[in-house]
């Protein structure tokens, strides 16, 4: 509310003791909510490369996110805001990422800092890298470079805080983790011949039966199960090859779904009645 507002306030209906003049400020919850989060969000500290370095350069002193609140790096998952993915994702490291990220509380947050994290980067075609951290953990904003600079780092950082200065606690498509208990966790990958969704084991030892038999297998054989593909290729043959897919569960789907409904629903309700 604007300062004319509020001196038609105090000519109004609220009259404001002259001890208190010039001492009151008027805003929503949610303003002061989302300044304390934006003003205090405290990085995971860990690092995967070479984009770990400029990371690490961000929080000295020279550029120094001490003005964002943000110097306070953790070293537990539990006490952490943000996951900044600084550098070349392997397979090998996506599990122990996605298990840290399921054992951040809400509201967390994800930087994906540099071409590596974003997509893979210079090594996208390499056997042992993933095309993006985004396959497994929800990004909420992406940083270029290869590496990005302190500046750029900071561009990102700012950007995550003008995300969350625009979350309403009143609409829970902005913040669908507030008031309605613990999120559901991440799928952890399983490490394998190339990294899996343990979602999908019934559908890979179909497909590697097939494969043993001699018989056509494939993205084109695959049974009509829902499901995604996180990456694929192309074989000499033509034939598509799936090097990782996740089957969408419909009854854990179905159920989450109506958990989450009935939630929001919840709030919604405290939210109209309050
Ligand atoms: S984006 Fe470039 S600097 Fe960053 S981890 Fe990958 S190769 Fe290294």
């Amino acid at each position: 509310m604007s300062s004319l507002d509020l001196r038609q306030l105090h000519d109004t209906e609220f009259p404001i003791p002259d001890e208190m003049q010039g001492n009151l400020a008027i805003t929503s919850l949610s303003k002061v909510y989302n300044w304390s989060r934006r003003s205090s969000v405290w990085p995971m500290l860990f690092g995967l490369a070479c984009c770990a370095i400029e990371m690490i350069a961000t929080a000295a002193a020279r550029y120094d996110t001490a003005r964002f609140g943000m110097e306070v790096m953790r070293a537990s998952p539990r006490q952490s805001d943000l996951m900044i993915v600084s550098g070349t994702v392997t397979k090998k490291m996506v599990v122990p990422i996605v298990r840290l990220y399921n054992q951040m509380p809400e509201p967390k947050y994800v930087l994906a800092m540099g071409a590596c994290a974003s997509g893979g980067g210079p090594f996208k075609e390499g056997y042992n890298v993933v095309s993006g951290i985004d396959q497994y953990v929800p990004v909420d904003v992406y940083v270029p470079g290869c590496p990005p600079t302190p500046q750029a780092l900071i561009n990102g950082l700012i950007a995550l805080q003008k995300k969350i200065d625009g979350q309403s606690l009143a609409n829970m498509d902005d913040v669908p983790w507030y008031g309605v208990g613990p999120s559901d966790p991440v799928p952890i990958p399983i490490l394998g011949p190339d990294i899996i969704d343990p979602r999908q084991m019934g559908l890979i030892r179909q497909q590697a039966m097939a494969a043993a038999a001699g018989q056509p297998y494939g993205l084109r054989e695959l049974p009509t199960v829902p499901m995604k593909i996180v990456s694929k290729t192309a074989s000499a043959a033509g034939m598509v090859e799936v090097d990782a897919i996740s089957v969408v569960d419909e009854a854990a789907e179905a159920d989450r779904k109506a958990r989450r409904q009935d939630a929001v629903a919840r709030k919604r309700a405290f939210l109209a009645k309050s």
